[in-house]
């Protein structure tokens, strides 16, 4: 009865938070119905027909859940998947109620549920999954959820509490997530990278897990791929990298458009770009294989999957092309400046800087980012965003000539398509509401489609 009220008043609030367009109402529903009956999550769950997934880590969760999805569809299953970038619990709620039919029942197959790492502790009490994929630890947005290591013991504790037949999948190039999986009581399937070609040799200036989680001492690392995600070892011994039960070689990055890289004797070819992208590649893969899919059935799926939902867009406005990337912590920002220097060769940037609830709101973080990337390779760097003033002071730091700061999302758009020649193409890489403000003003012109439409 109560679940049943509970669904109804949920879905209610769902129908009346997109008719007033309260931003697409994607957590509001599932606040309601926690609120009348706590358990909604644990019941919903316990309808899904073969179980869940639950992905955590600080980036890289929604390519990874739609990768996950991907694979799950095309062998027929229904899915029920927190899409919309509404990654507390309250979110997966939401998504659960607006697929429950007017019995309050669930009819799902599967569900791929994004969980925050503050919540994934109860997320995994109340959903039981079948896997629980840890991909990565950064420093988020300072403000966001405290210390790395307060957030390991967090989803070190929710791990714990796994069921027995489930099945964690786990980071072993990251050291943080490294150091959960080892204090596991059951081994979990590791993945890493396994190309040097692909490597850095040394830490971005911002890294932030130096140090051996056992002993405090630096860390030694061979190779470093994203962030401090690499090939790293304590020198005193007590500490490693994990053996990858699952390793990623001959990695092949081709700027934003693809990249591919050799599993278990197959290769993935994914059409999105970024050596970031070929961890949530490898992580969604381990996570099929771990469910039973076989490696050539992954492939074939990988190869026709779309950008996620605003993580990775590209336009056409004026006969240029817009390139539009979602960069939202400091460790995302240097893959993606990475990605567009160094990969795609780009010269013609906006980046949009907003510090609203949703990116963050002491900004201070943007000093972690190596913005010195673009000195001496920048054409024109147009500073965007309510924060633009801030990043334009970051960039004289770094070096970099940039465009006066232009706040207004119109203006900006114009500056940046101004500086751009013809046929060329521009980087925008934003926060996510800068993002959302920018996109909205792109829409405008008929250069972008509404997100409900894509
Ligand atoms: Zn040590």
């Amino acid at each position: 009865m109560r679940r049943t009220a509970a669904v109804w008043a949920g879905k209610a609030t769902g129908v009346l938070s997109r008719f007033s367009r309260l931003g697409g109402g994607t957590t509001l529903p599932g606040d309601v119905a926690r609120a009348i009956d706590p358990d909604v999550l644990r019941k919903l769950s316990r309808d899904l027909k073969h179980g869940a997934i639950v992905i955590t880590g600080t980036n890289g969760k929604t390519t990874t859940a739609r990768l996950v999805t991907w694979l799950l569809e095309g062998a027929g299953h229904s899915v029920v998947s927190n899409r919309a970038g509404a990654n507390l619990i309250f979110g997966a709620t939401a998504a659960a109620l607006e697929r429950a039919g007017a019995n309050g029942r669930l009819h799902a197959d599967w569900g791929v549920f994004e969980i925050d790492e503050a919540s994934l502790e109860r997320a995994v009490e109340e959903i039981q999954p079948r896997a629980a994929m840890v991909l990565n630890l950064f420093r988020d947005q300072l403000d966001r959820y405290g210390e790395l290591e307060a957030i390991a013991k967090r989803i070190e504790a929710a791990l714990a509490r796994l069921p027995d037949d489930s099945h964690a999948v786990m980071n072993a190039d990251d050291p943080r997530v490294a150091e959960i999986g080892l204090n596991l009581k059951r081994k979990p399937l590791w993945f890493g990278l396994d190309d040097p070609a692909v490597a850095l040799h040394e830490l971005p200036h911002a890294a932030d897990a130096r140090t051996c989680p056992r002993c405090g001492a630096s860390l030694i690392f061979d190779g470093v791929y994203v962030g401090h995600d690499g090939l790293y070892r304590c020198p005193n011994g007590d500490f490693a990298r994990p053996a990858p039960d699952l390793a990623a070689t001959h990695i092949e990055l081709n700027g934003f458009d693809s990249v591919a890289l050799g599993v278990s004797g197959v290769r993935i070819e994914l059409p999105l770009g970024g050596l970031y992208n070929a961890y949530n590649a490898l992580a969604a893969f381990a996570a099929g294989n771990a469910l039973g899919f076989e490696p050539a059935y992954i492939a074939e799926r990988f190869r026709t999957v779309q950008a996620a939902f605003g993580r990775q867009e590209r336009l056409e406005a004026k006969g240029r092309k817009l390139n539009v990337v979602l960069s939202k912590n400091p460790a995302g920002f240097n893959e993606t400046l990475r990605t567009a220097v160094d990969l795609a060769g780009g010269h013609w940037f906006l980046i949009g800087l907003n510090d609203r609830r949703a990116d963050g709101t002491d900004v201070s973080w943007i000093w972690d980012v190596d913005f010195e990337r673009l000195r001496g390779r920048s054409r024109v760097v147009v500073p965007a965003g309510n924060r633009a003033a801030d990043l334009a002071v970051r960039l004289k730091y770094a070096g970099v000539e940039a465009q006066p700061p232009e706040s207004d999302p119109a203006r900006a758009i114009d500056a940046l398509i101004e500086a751009t020649p013809e046929g060329e193409t521009a980087h925008m890489l934003c926060t996510y509401t800068a993002m959302l403000d920018l996109r909205a003003e792109l829409v405008r012109r008929g250069w972008a489609k509404p997100y409900w439409e894509t």
